[in-house]
């Protein structure tokens, strides 16, 4: 049973987060681990709130990774507030937060791990991003090192990321299992997102056209292929731009096979529509099922 606390003191150091979750372990507790950026909203703590009706002890990394991001300017703006954060999990009964310094991550002697991630490393949030999926595989092995959790959280949100984690837990035969869960969403559609925070009024608005270009493909999906289905959205996406106050810009939008990443021309069970976009100079994400997993 996880109790309520006013406040919770975040780990900085390795050792004395290990050795608080070996007591644990020793109680036969499950360690449920929830990776963050943090700046959290909803979405992060409905993956926390998942571990716990799960029976796991959540353990919430803060840590805002250097290594994945691609353009220094998108890592300066990340907004960091970990004393509202730590708050937030205080409410829902969180014990363990680890919030490492950069050199507690990355020691001078750090040797990061090589894995080819082959097509996945290729398309959509890997080509926009070079080197984006080496500094989450890096971070993530690295995470899961140091927590040795039982199960690790995620949400579909990064659905390029779920599909990186699960082959990075499968090529190195880690004893985790992976729970992907739902994307959670403001009242008005829009994925919730630590990004958000950047936007203004009028951009939360206008950041509608993802949810609006995902319905669309959703609905088209019954009448149209892959191929015009996408090319519908991009003509849709275009329409409704010119509409709009914001400066939007598309950056990707593609239907995929949900395991492979690769474009579809047919459907198949799982058919995923991801998209890219900015939204004045902040980069959102949002993705769709169009076709159901279980036919
Ligand atoms: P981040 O702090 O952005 O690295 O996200 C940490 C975890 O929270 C990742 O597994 C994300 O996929 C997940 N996440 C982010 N936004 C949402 C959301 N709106 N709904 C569910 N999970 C989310």
């Amino acid at each position: 049973m996880n109790t309520k606390q006013a406040k919770i003191e975040p780990f900085s150091e390795i050792s004395g987060l290990q050795a608080a979750l070996n007591m644990e372990r020793v109680l036969a507790k499950k360690i449920g681990f929830i990776p963050t950026m943090g700046a959290l909203h909803e979405g992060h703590i409905a993956l926390v709130q998942r571990a716990i009706a799960n029976g796991e002890e959540p353990v919430v990394s803060i840590f805002v990774n250097p290594k994945q991001f691609n353009n220094p300017e998108d890592l300066k703006k990340y907004p960091r507030t970990l004393e509202n954060d730590c708050a937030l999990l205080a409410q829902i009964g969180v014990k363990y937060v680890f919030a490492p310094t950069i050199d507690v991550i990355y020691p001078e002697n750090f040797k990061p791990i090589h894995l080819d991630l082959g097509s996945l490393d290729k398309v959509m949030e890997a080509k926009f991003r070079p080197g984006h999926f080496d500094g989450v595989v890096t971070v993530v092995h690295r995470l899961f090192e140091i927590v040795q959790p039982n199960s690790a959280y995620f949400g579909r949100k990064d659905f390029q990321q779920v599909a990186v984690i699960k082959f990075l837990v499968k090529s190195f035969k880690l004893a985790i299992d992976l729970v992907v869960c739902d994307t959670l969403r403001e009242k008005s559609g829009l994925a919730m997102s630590s990004r958000n925070m950047r936007l203004s009024e009028q951009e939360k608005v206008d950041a509608l056209i993802i949810i609006k270009c995902l319905k669309k493909a959703k609905s088209d999906a019954t009448n149209y292929n892959p191929i015009e289905t996408v090319a519908r959205l991009i003509l849709n996406f275009e329409a409704e731009r010119k509409t709009l106050l914001s400066t939007i810009e598309l950056e990707y939008v593609e239907i995929i096979d949900p395991i492979t990443l690769e474009n579809l021309s047919e459907w198949v069970p799982g058919a995923t529509c991801c998209i890219a976009l900015y939204c004045g100079d902040v980069r959102l994400i949002d993705n769709y099922e169009l076709i159901a997993y279980n036919l």
